[in-house]
């Protein structure tokens, strides 16, 4: 087993419980990897002084009206070796914190809500009979997964995640980055203004994770976050319904229009149909064609495709081809009246909406992992199309670059004292 291998395995052995014995050894080879890896990465990489400014937003006792129990209230996780999960931890200081991290070594961090009261004291306040202890901020925070695409990619399952359905993740965060920017879509909830400080990060589970950490984000109450992530709610997937996503009312929703024409559409057309052979076999363009609600124009699909091998021509056009026939079915004259020009558009969705993590987004408490933890690297929304998932730093790999980036200094200052001790010699 590689020292990769070993890595990125652990949160499934954190998960699943297979066999004991080999768990056991897993378990024993992962400690000691883990243990001198984590103490390198915490001691010599992980911004704590970073992450105590950002999440103190201003309140660092510098400036004359900041709140200096701000950061002291702010909910810490920690899951450390054996399962051992920890919540509702506070730190005074960074230095605080840093102690605490550098002494356990935590697998993973969590970030949670600021209290009402410091957290690791919510017992005593408790007891005092002032009950309290509430949350009173939070980020708003999305969180998106690969594995829940399976339905629509063919290249990988599962945690797996290839250059071909990745792009499903950027244009998700297209599509959620654009609309929180412009929130001025959702007017009952925010008013008339967007959100301007977005943190996009990879999750290092295989999929994205946004942070909004506006002062109006952070003070949204349950009911807000749940109506702005019921907004956002399109897809709908289920395993008992064909029907995958809701699209309400006689027109798309402004916001659902500009992602449709702007990312949706060309991604679909020009990508996805292609890269995950969507009408290659029968399996696939029926997972299609069950979208169509009237069975006249399914079938007489289903007729044209189930019998033509495929065509000598390029494996582009054969897939554009069949998505060009399914289009001019259901946008022929007989068939505008039956309204099923929104079909396109549903099947459109169905394919590359964004897939929320809704429990996430809609309370306060919910916990997220941390940024920079076993390591979850920022994802710039501008340039997201230029993010590979599959060369993401490793533990491993950081620190191979920092120790060898370390010797390369040795290297170079000890050839800088024998250059200068020979120009001293003359
Ligand atoms: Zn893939």
């Amino acid at each position: 087993m590689t020292r990769e291998e070993v890595e990125n395995g652990t949160d499934d052995m954190l998960i699943d419980g297979s066999d004991e014995q080999q768990r056991q050894d897993v378990n024993a080879v992962r400690h000691e990897v883990n243990a001198n890896y984590l103490k390198s990465y915490y001691g010599k990489l992980f911004p704590v002084a970073d992450i105590h400014k950002w999440l103190s937003y201003g309140n660092d006792g510098k400036h004359p009206r900041c709140d200096e129990s701000y950061f002291g209230r702010r909910e810490f996780s920690f899951t450390l070796e054996n399962d051992v999960y920890l919540r509702f931890r506070s730190y005074n200081s960074p230095s605080e914190l840093e102690k605490y991290i550098n002494d356990s070594l935590p697998f993973q961090i969590d970030i949670g809500a600021v209290y009402s009261v410091d957290p690791s004291k919510r017992f005593a306040y408790a007891q005092s009979g002032d009950n309290v202890f509430i949350p009173v901020e939070r980020e708003l925070v999305f969180d998106m997964d690969i594995s829940d695409y399976d339905d629509v990619r063919y290249c990988c399952s599962g945690a797996d995640v290839c250059l071909e359905c990745w792009p499903l993740m950027t244009i998700s965060i297209k599509v959620i980055d654009t609309s929180l920017r412009d929130f001025v879509l959702i007017v009952s909830i925010t008013d008339d203004f967007g959100f301007n400080h977005i943190l996009w990060v990879y999750s290092g589970c295989h999929g994205v994770h946004c942070w909004v950490c506006d002062a109006k984000a952070r003070r949204l109450s349950n009911e807000q976050r749940g109506a702005i992530a019921d907004y956002f709610h399109v897809y709908k997937g289920s395993e008992n319904s064909n029907k995958k996503v809701y699209l309400p009312g006689p027109a798309l929703h402004p916001f659902l229009t500009t992602s449709y024409t702007n990312v949706l559409k060309p991604f679909f057309e020009e990508k996805l149909i292609c890269s995950q052979n969507l009408f290659s076999t029968e399996e696939r363009y029926e997972k299609i064609l069950e979208m169509i609600p009237d069975e006249s124009i399914a079938s007489e699909l289903r007729g044209k495709w189930q019998d033509k091998k495929r065509p000598p021509n390029s494996k582009e056009d054969f897939h554009i081809h069949r998505w060009e026939q399914l289009k001019n079915s259901l946008q022929s004259g007989k068939h505008l009246a039956t309204g099923l020009r929104r079909c396109i558009e549903e099947i459109v969705f169905a394919y590359t909406y964004p897939r929320l993590d809704m429990e996430v987004s809609k309370h306060m408490n919910h916990l997220l992992k941390a940024p920079f933890c076993r390591v979850c690297v920022p994802i710039d929304p501008n340039r997201c199309e230029e993010f590979d998932p599959t060369t993401v730093p490793t533990l491993s790999r950081l620190l191979e670059e920092l120790n060898s980036g370390a010797s390369q200094m040795q290297i170079d200052s000890e050839n800088k004292l024998k250059h200068d001790a020979k120009s001293k010699l003359g």
